[in-house]
C-alpha cells in the first residue's frame, strides 16, 4: 500500500465568480476547512495554489473532515513527490504495485502546469512506460479504464493519486448570509437546513415546544437533530432557540375554527421565527415545507401562510418527493429510525386544504397574538450545538 501523505481538494463552482469574489469564497473555504480540521484535533499543513487547496498530515481522516465540508466538490488522497518525470513515475508505479494486474484495462491521466520540459501526453507515456517495465500486460483502455492513476506536475511539486472522494459541493459556509430555520423534530426541516447550509448560508434554528398538544418526543428529537446539524458547520456553533407556544395552541383551540388551526399555527410560527430573524439580523426564514405533502402544504394555503410576515421564506424541500428528502435524511444522520411519540394533538381530524386569508384574519383577531408572542419569546430558551454536542446557554442576550 502506498503510505499517502497529502488530500487534494477541488472546488466546484466558485469558478464562476470573478477574482476578488473568488478571492474572498477561498478565504472562507480554507478557514472552514481549518476548523474541521482543528476539530478533529488534527495536525496539518494546509497550503492554497492558484485555486487548488493541498493539505499534508493524516491524509484518510483530513480526507474525510474535508469531503463533508460545503464549497468541496471532491478530494483525493494523494502522495507528493518532486515534479520531475522520474519522480513522478516511481511515486506512481507504488500505486500501481498494489491495484494493477495483467490483463487489466489501465490509464494514466496526466497534467503539467507551469512546469517546462515536457507536455502532459509526455508525462503519461513516460509514467505508462514505466509501469509496464514492471508490470506488464496491462490493456490501455482511456475510455473506460479499470484502473486509473492520476499525475500532475505542478511548480510546487509531483502529486499522484488513483481515487476521488466525493464531497458535498455548494458554497462555502458563511459566504451566503445567515438565515433561521423553523426546525421540528420531523425529517423534513432538517433536511432544509441542510441544503441551506450546503449554499453557504449560516443557519441557526427555532423549535417551538407545543407542551401537552405536543408528542412526548418532540423536544429531544428537534435538539438532537441541531446537535447532528452541527456536525455539518464543524469548529461552528448551530444555536437553537427553544420557545413555547402551548398557551397560543390553548387559545386557538378555545377561540378558533379548527379546521384552519394547522393555518394559525404555521402563521404563529413565522411571526415568532421573525421576531428572532429582526433580533439577530438573519436574512430569511427557512421551513421543511413541501408541495402537496400536508393539508397546510397546498399552494392556496401557502399563500396565506406566507401573507402572515414579511420576512424571506425560503422552502429548499418545496418540489423534492419524500423519498428524496428520507434519503437525504439518512445521508446526513438526521433520520431516526424510531423517533417515539411525535403526534400533535393540535391536528384537527379534518384540516382544511383551502383558506381565504380574511376569514384566517377574522379568527386571528379573537387572539391576543402580539402579547402570545411576547410571552412565548420571554421563556425562549438558548441552546447551543458545536461539533455533535448541545448544551444550553444559561443567559440569552
Ligand atoms: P418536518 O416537516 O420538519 O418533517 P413536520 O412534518 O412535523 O416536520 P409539517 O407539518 O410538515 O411538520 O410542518 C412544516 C414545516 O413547519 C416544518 O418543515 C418546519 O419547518 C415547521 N415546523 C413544524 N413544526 C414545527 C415546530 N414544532 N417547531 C418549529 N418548526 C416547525
Ligand atoms: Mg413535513
Amino acid at each position: 500500500m502506498t503510505e499517502c501523505n497529502s488530500v487534494m481538494v477541488r472546488i466546484g463552482e466558485l469558478w464562476l465568480k470573478s477574482e476578488p469574489v473568488k478571492k474572498q469564497f477561498m478565504k472562507t473555504l480554507t478557514k472552514n476547512i481549518k476548523s474541521a480540521l482543528d476539530a478533529r484535533g488534527l495536525e496539518y499543513n494546509i497550503e492554497e495554489y492558484r485555486g487548488r487547496i493541498l493539505i499534508e498530515g493524516n491524509a484518510g481522516e483530513i480526507a474525510d473532515a474535508v469531503s463533508k465540508i460545503f464549497g468541496v466538490v471532491d478530494v483525493s488522497v494523494c502522495k507528493t513527490t518532486g515534479n520531475t518525470p522520474e519522480e513522478i513515475a516511481d511515486t506512481a508505479l507504488e500505486f500501481a504495485r498494489g491495484n494493477l494486474k495483467a490483463g487489466m484495462t489501465f490509464a494514466v491521466r496526466a497534467r503539467r502546469q507551469f512546469v517546462k520540459g515536457f507536455t502532459s501526453q509526455q508525462l503519461a507515456a513516460f509514467v505508462a512506460d514505466k509501469i509496464w517495465s514492471e508490470i506488464p500486460d496491462f490493456i490501455v483502455d482511456l475510455e473506460n479504464p479499470e484502473y486509473e492513476i492520476f499525475v500532475e506536475a505542478r511548480e510546487y511539486g509531483g502529486i499522484v493519486y488513483d481515487s476521488r472522494i466525493e464531497g458535498q459541493g455548494g458554497l462555502p459556509l458563511g459566504t451566503a448570509g445567515r438565515a433561521v430555520v423553523l426546525l421540528s423534530s420531523g425529517i423534513d426541516s432538517p433536511v432544509a437546513a441542510y441544503l441551506m447550509m450546503k449554499r453557504g448560508v449560516s443557519m441557526s434554528g427555532v423549535f417551538m415546544n407545543a407542551g401537552k398538544w405536543a408528542g412526548s418526543a418532540t423536544m429531544e428529537l428537534a435538539k438532537d437533530n441541531a446537535r447532528i446539524l452541527s456536525k455539518w458547520c464543524p469548529g461552528r456553533a448551530f444555536p437553537l432557540w427553544i420557545v413555547n407556544i402551548e398557551p397560543f395552541l390553548s387559545a386557538v383551540y378555545n377561540a378558533c375554527d379548527t379546521h384552519y388551526t394547522c393555518l394559525f399555527c404555521k402563521r404563529f410560527m413565522l411571526r415568532v421565527a421573525e421576531a428572532v430573524a429582526k433580533e439577530n439580523r438573519y436574512e430569511g426564514i427557512v421551513t421543511g415545507e413541501n408541495l402537496g405533502q400536508v393539508a397546510s402544504q397546498t399552494l392556496q394555503n401557502m399563500n396565506v401562510i406566507s401573507a402572515s410576515v414579511k420576512s424571506l421564506i425560503l422552502r429548499p424541500l418545496l418540489t423534492y418527493d419524500k423519498d428524496e428528502i428520507v434519503s437525504i435524511a439518512r445521508k446526513i444522520g438526521t433520520y431516526h429510525e424510531s423517533p417515539g411519540d411525535t403526534k400533535c394533538l393540535a391536528v384537527p381530524k379534518k384540516p382544511a386544504t383551502c383558506s381565504h386569508e380574511d376569514v384566517i384574519c377574522s379568527n386571528e383577531e379573537r387572539l391576543e397574538e402580539e402579547a402570545l408572542i411576547a410571552e412565548a419569546l420571554r421563556y425562549a430558551e438558548l441552546w447551543i450545538a458545536r461539533d455533535g454536542e448541545i448544551y444550553r446557554k444559561e443567559n440569552p442576550e
